[in-house]
């Protein structure tokens, strides 16, 4: 496994590093490939199993962990697990590419701790909580409650920057995701593509 590299997208809820994950999935389709995790929340309508996520029970998520089949896994909100699995990122080094991951900042930590050398991690920081808060408003899949956990959470989240490799400060997304692309190429010594 050590030989095999990982790049992960990190930050709080909100702060766009699902459309900079996108970016970089569709600028480099055959280098890099989306490691789908397990989660037990409920599909959002637009997700797919097996695309978004593997969305398991919880009682199967639990079996999972017994066996040791996740990398790292963390209860992200109450009651609600996510993980990535072993055999996710085995398949996407099987097909040759690299495995973008887009998870939170514990289970960042944990795997970057786990294969320093291996591991690119880029914390992708929103440009203030307010901010933050707006976007989450605007994307319009959170009740009250959840929507004031993750602003909550993000706070908290934010001291843990000093953690990652690269911070990104997401006050512009073009220019963020060109950040991102900068770094990544670099990992994976590509070279920058002229533009
Ligand atoms: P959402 O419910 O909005 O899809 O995701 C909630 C949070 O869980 C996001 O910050 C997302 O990046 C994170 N997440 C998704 N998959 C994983 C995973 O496999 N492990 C960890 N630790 N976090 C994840």
């Amino acid at each position: 496994m050590s030989d095999h590299k990982i790049i992960i997208i990190t930050a709080p809820s909100g702060a766009g590093k699902t459309s900079i994950t996108r970016y970089l999935l569709e600028k480099y389709p055959h280098n890099l490939a989306f490691s789908v995790s397990a989660a037990t929340r409920n599909p959002r309508s637009y997700e797919k199993d097996g695309m978004d996520y593997y969305f398991l029970t919880l009682e199967s998520f639990k079996q999972k962990i017994q066996h040791n089949a996740f990398v790292e896994w963390e209860m992200v909100y109450e009651g609600k697990y996510y993980g990535t699995l072993k055999s996710e990122l085995e398949r996407i080094w099987q097909a040759g590419k690299t495995p973008l991951l887009d998870i939170e900042v514990k289970g960042a930590i944990h795997i970057r701790e786990q294969y320093p050398e291996s591991t690119l991690a880029l914390f992708i920081e929103p440009p203030s909580v307010d901010e933050l808060r707006r976007r989450l408003e605007m994307r319009g899949t959170e009740t009250i409650e959840s929507l004031m956990a993750r602003v909550n959470k993000a706070s908290y989240e934010i001291s843990f920057k000093h953690h990652f490799d690269r911070i990104i400060v997401n006050d512009d997304l073009q220019k963020a995701c060109r950040e991102a692309e900068a770094a990544v190429t670099a990992f994976l010594g590509m070279g920058q593509i002229p533009r």
